[in-house]
């Protein structure tokens, strides 16, 4: 079942002989539950796709569809509450607020968002990403690998539909990076959550169910799944 779909998607910066198309009409599909990495070099428009996928900024001309809405026919009230519901992020720096300790960052946005902490959900994730000791530790007496832990607890306490991530490892060692992943995975499949994550990384690319290829702002390929659900 389809989650999100883009129609003819396009991004263009600047204007005449400044103009870039940095995404020049993106389709592609994403089923709910699908892990999908989206790979491209340097300036092949990734973040930009990113950005747009979760609304963060809007399109020149097309279409980002999420279960069933279009999402920029919302005004900017309605695209907040829109991301805040739906939409998990996870960037490569993990923004995590230094005054506050882990329990407190991971359950900061459901709070920001005036909803009750699902404490038996929020407990199982950090379980599962291997957090329990560490709950009461500031991010800055953590590593690397367990900030960002810390960061996809984050993402996932509101149980978004959709989790956005921006080389979401980028900043960790190879086997902690696959490690890292390899956690988010199994999270976001166990409450079957839809990953959609940007990364120039092949390896960590073939963790994926599927990978779309992006080259100039367009699709070169639109991948096979090799989903096992
Ligand atoms: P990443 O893709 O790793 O997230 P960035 O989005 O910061 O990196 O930058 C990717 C490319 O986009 C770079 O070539 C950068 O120069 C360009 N870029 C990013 N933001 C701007 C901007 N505001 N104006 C012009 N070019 C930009
Ligand atoms: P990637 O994430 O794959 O590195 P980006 O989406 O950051 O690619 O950038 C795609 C293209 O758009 C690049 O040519 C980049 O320089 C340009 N670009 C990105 N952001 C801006 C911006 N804010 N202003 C102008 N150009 C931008």
């Amino acid at each position: 079942m389809k989650i999100l779909e883009t129609k003819n998607l396009k991004k263009y910066y600047g204007k005449d002989e400044n103009l870039v198309k940095a995404l020049d009409g993106i389709n592609i599909r994403v089923d709910k539950g699908e892990f999908v990495a989206i790979v491209g070099t340097s300036g092949s428009g990734k973040s930009t796709l990113l950005h747009m996928l979760g609304g963060l900024d809007r399109a020149s001309e097309g279409k980002v569809i999420v279960e069933n809405n279009d999402i920029f026919n919302m005004n900017d009230e309605e695209l907040t509450i829109f991301r805040r519901r739906n939409v998990g992020f996870i960037f490569q720096n993990y923004n995590l607020v230094p005054i506050l300790n882990v329990y407190e960052n991971i359950v900061l946005p459901i709070e920001l968002d005036g909803c009750k902490i699902d404490t038996q959900y929020v407990n199982e994730i950090i379980d599962i990403l291997g957090l329990n000791k560490k709950v009461d530790a500031l991010p800055n007496n953590l590593s690397g690998g367990q900030q960002q832990r810390v960061a996809i607890a984050r993402a996932l306490a509101t149980k978004p539909s959709i989790i956005l991530a921006d080389e979401p490892t980028g900043n960790l060692d190879s086997k902690t990076e696959q490690d890292v992943l390899g956690l988010l995975k199994v999270t976001s499949s166990k409450f079957n959550q839809t990953i959609i994550m940007i990364t120039h990384n092949e390896q960590l690319a073939q963790m994926a169910d599927r990978i779309i290829r992006i080259e100039d702002g367009k699709v070169v390929d639109r991948g096979e799944s090799h989903a096992t659900k």
